[in-house]
């Protein structure tokens, strides 16, 4: 039984606030708060402290709330250690692997280097659940700002092989535009165009596409797939190692 409610705050054009909170202990917190607004309106509304705020990298739009929430409520502040100088109010700093207690769960830091070099993705093994940033979207991925092709494909793979119920968070919903993009590459596959005439239907009115899971994004998600037959024929790159297919998926979609 999942003890954690979780709720999403659409802000800014596409950006999601994920707010989580304990029924058991009341531990509340949000996942990369781009604004403080509306995560203290909703806070207000519910009655509910924040305990924690836990960002997944350093960009503004992941925590430009970080500084005002924490002034208001005292809440610590979670996230890579390797940014410490660039995540603002940082209190817990963590490497990968390195978990933390949340009410009566924990979340596992994993490293994904790709994105940004200190990229964290946040794992709930028992909530089976996933925080996946900017790292890996439905049927999309992150742009490199930072890391190398061959970096966020050793990153996305790491997630790839969680296990496949677990439910997929991402900070950002981009799943239309990465779906009209993910059937350039595979117009065949039966799981894309079933994601696909869902994405659509939930867009239609206007909900998110989220959470999705990690099962149907190895499905589905042509930059969880670059190890696959398929796609390397439909690039031409039958003899590439996966990496290049990853990083020729990449450049594709950087001009799509
Ligand atoms: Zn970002
Ligand atoms: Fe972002």
């Amino acid at each position: 039984m999942p003890r954690l409610d979780i709720d999403l705050i659409p802000v800014l054009r596409d950006n999601y606030i994920h707010l989580l909170h304990d029924r058991e202990t009341g531990a509340t917190a949000v996942v990369d708060p781009a604004l403080a607004e509306p995560v203290e309106a909703l806070l207000a509304q519910r009655g509910w402290t924040l305990t924690h705020i836990f960002n997944t990298h350093h960009h503004d739009d992941h925590t430009g709330g970080n500084l005002r929430l924490k002034a208001a409520t005292g809440c610590r502040i979670v996230g890579a250690g390797a940014d410490a100088q660039r995540l603002p109010g940082l209190d817990i700093p963590l490497e990968d692997g390195d978990a933390v207690v949340f009410g009566g769960t924990t979340l596992q830091a994993i490293a994904t280097p790709g994105h940004t070099l200190g990229h964290l993705c946040y794992w709930l093994p028992e909530e089976q659940t996933l925080f996946s940033g900017d790292t890996l979207f439905s049927l999309g991925c992150g742009r490199l700002f930072e890391g190398s092709a061959a970096q966020m494909w050793a990153s996305l793979s790491r997630l790839a092989a969680l296990p496949g119920a677990t439910r997929l968070y991402c900070a950002h919903e981009y799943t239309q535009s990465n779906a009209a993009f993910a059937r350039t590459i595979e117009p065949g596959n039966t799981a894309l165009a079933e994601r696909c005439a869902e994405v659509e239907a939930l867009r239609a009115q206007g909900l998110p596409t989220l959470p999705s899971t990690l099962a149907r994004e190895v499905a589905a998600n042509p930059f969880l797939r670059a190890d696959q037959p398929a796609i390397r024929r439909a690039l031409g790159l039958d003899q590439t190692p996966a990496a290049g297919v990853f990083a020729e998926l990449r450049r594709r979609k950087d001009v799509f």
